[in-house]
């Protein structure tokens, strides 16, 4: 699709607009929105930045964008795994940081109302002087709710909580055409025709720029503690994530960790774990509002792993104790992508099925002789494999790792899985999204797309191509 150029007209009907201090065209500004947290940057400018400061402003720009065919990409703050955020084909990224209030804390209706910008931990932050939770957990803190309503973000709390669209209750968002609506509301339940609210959450911005949602919130938990339990083989550590969920017994979070990712997490943040030349950890985190019944879960969560031969089960009550574990699982990033030459896949299988997936993987590592560490959300099937190149040649890397990625989704799929749990599909992994989704369902998502963005202006590229 051809679109038009940004040109010196376009950036001052633009500062016009939202002012001319909201409207950035220096390199220097510009590099700043060129990437996100992709291993590998893809580093592309865009033509111009503008920073909204209301709903209104967004309209405006987005009815200019679409009368001019210009490209707009919204960013949250950036954070996200698969370029979602990154202008590829030029044009305007559009960034909500400045779009940042929390607008209300509801109280009786435990629901809150927030602009699209506003950052998760300060969002956090504020519910917790109320004893108030959001439980929808992406690691990174620092995301937009706007970039969590964008993705779908799951994250550790998931198995308990579920992901972010559980919480979403209403949005207002801003089609191409610069028109304004509102979806759902502070209900908490409807029955009232298609629920177009969810078609918004997780389209990866290319469906509409959401500027304010309403989100539901819980209690408080009061009390937490944390079991770090190793094990001999990591196949023994995953089957024993099913069985503890057939017990309906629900931790907030389940997540595994193997040696080799512990050594890594080890060295990078120079500390040592308790039994740290065993295979595989699990870490386990259970909430409640009494100590008695978080003990008596943790007691039959621990029986439970020892009956499936752990090693030992250590328990942390205080919270110094609890974040010392948690910065292993929470550095994994830090210590194992940055700064190295890797590809991330963020497969999602059912629960019963991660031991088997993970024995597949670790066969397909070995056949294509290319390292693959892997990491996740045990709880609710998420698993996080990096690829590393180490140190096979630049052509030996180029070769393999698209196909063993392309290995790595079929065999996903075939227990049943999904290409994507929580990441998304952004630019880089539509060229798999059909191992996913057939071609029906592709077709009726491109006519969603042209329904909603006709002259696809709305992050072209991502997810799949239009055309
Ligand atoms: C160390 C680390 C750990 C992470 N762990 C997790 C995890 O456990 N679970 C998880 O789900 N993710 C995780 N992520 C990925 C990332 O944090 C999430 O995808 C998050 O939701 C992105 O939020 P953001 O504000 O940074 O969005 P961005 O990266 O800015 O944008 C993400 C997508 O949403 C769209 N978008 C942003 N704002 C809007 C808007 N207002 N309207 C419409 N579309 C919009 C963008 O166009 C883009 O397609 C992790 C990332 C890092 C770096």
């Amino acid at each position: 699709m051809d679109y038009n150029k940004v040109t010196n007209k376009t950036v001052a009907t633009l500062k016009e607009i939202v002012e001319a201090k909201n409207v950035l065209v220096d390199t220097d500004s510009l590099r700043k929105y060129s990437h996100d947290e992709a291993p590998l940057p893809l580093n592309v400018l865009p033509d111009v930045v503008v920073k909204p400061q209301n709903t209104e402003q967004v309209s405006k720009v987005l009815r200019f964008a679409n009368t001019q065919r210009i490209p707009v990409t919204f960013r949250g703050q950036g954070t996200g795994l698969s370029y979602g955020a990154v202008p590829t084909q030029g044009g305007i990224l559009l960034s909500f940081e400045d779009m940042n209030r929390i607008i209300e804390i509801d109280e009786r209706n435990l629901v809150a109302v927030v602009e699209s910008g506003v950052v998760l931990l300060h969002f956090r932050q504020e519910l917790e002087k109320r004893g108030l939770f959001y439980p929808a957990d992406p690691g990174e803190n620092s995301s937009a709710i706007g970039g969590n309503v964008g993705t779908n973000a799951g994250g550790m709390n998931g198995v308990k909580y579920g992901n972010t669209r559980g919480y979403v209750l209403g949005l207002e968002v801003v089609l191409s055409s610069g028109e304004i609506m509102k979806f759902g509301g502070k209900t908490f339940k409807r029955s009232t025709g298609y629920e177009l609210m969810h078609l918004i959450i997780g389209s990866e911005g290319t469906l509409a720029a959401v500027t304010k949602i309403i989100l539901r919130l819980i209690k408080l938990p009061n009390y937490f503690i944390t079991l770090y339990i190793p094990f001999h083989s990591l196949h023994e550590a995953i089957k024993t994530v099913p069985e503890i969920i057939r017990k309906k017994i629900t931790p907030t979070a389940i997540e595994y960790i193997e040696k080799d990712s512990l050594l890594v997490v080890e060295k990078y943040l120079e500390k040592t774990m308790p039994h740290h030349d065993e295979e595989a950890y699990l870490i386990i985190r259970i909430d409640g509002d009494s100590e008695d019944e978080l003990y008596a879960v943790g007691e039959a969560v621990s029986d439970i792993c020892m009956e499936n031969n752990a090693v030992d089960v250590l328990v942390a009550n205080t919270k110094d104790t609890q974040d010392r574990i948690w910065s292993i699982r929470g550095s994994f990033y830090e210590a194992l992508v940055k700064n190295r030459v890797v590809q991330m896949v963020d497969t999602v299988v059912p629960p019963s099925k991660i031991a088997e997936y993970i024995d597949e993987v670790k066969t397909i590592s070995r056949k294509r002789k290319i390292r693959i560490f892997s990491v996740g959300h045990a709880g609710d099937g998420n698993v996080h494999l990096i690829l590393m190149k180490d140190d096979l040649s630049d052509d030996a890397w180029t070769e393999t790792w698209p196909q063993t990625m392309k290995q790595l989704y079929e065999t996903a799929v075939t227990y049943g899985g999904t290409i994507s749990g929580e990441h998304g599909i952004g630019f880089d992994k539509k060229k798999y999204l059909t191992i996913s989704i057939g071609e029906p369902e592709l077709r009726l998502m491109k006519a969603i797309k042209r329904l909603f963005d006709p002259n696809n202006i709305l992050n072209p590229g991502k997810i799949f191509d239009i055309t």
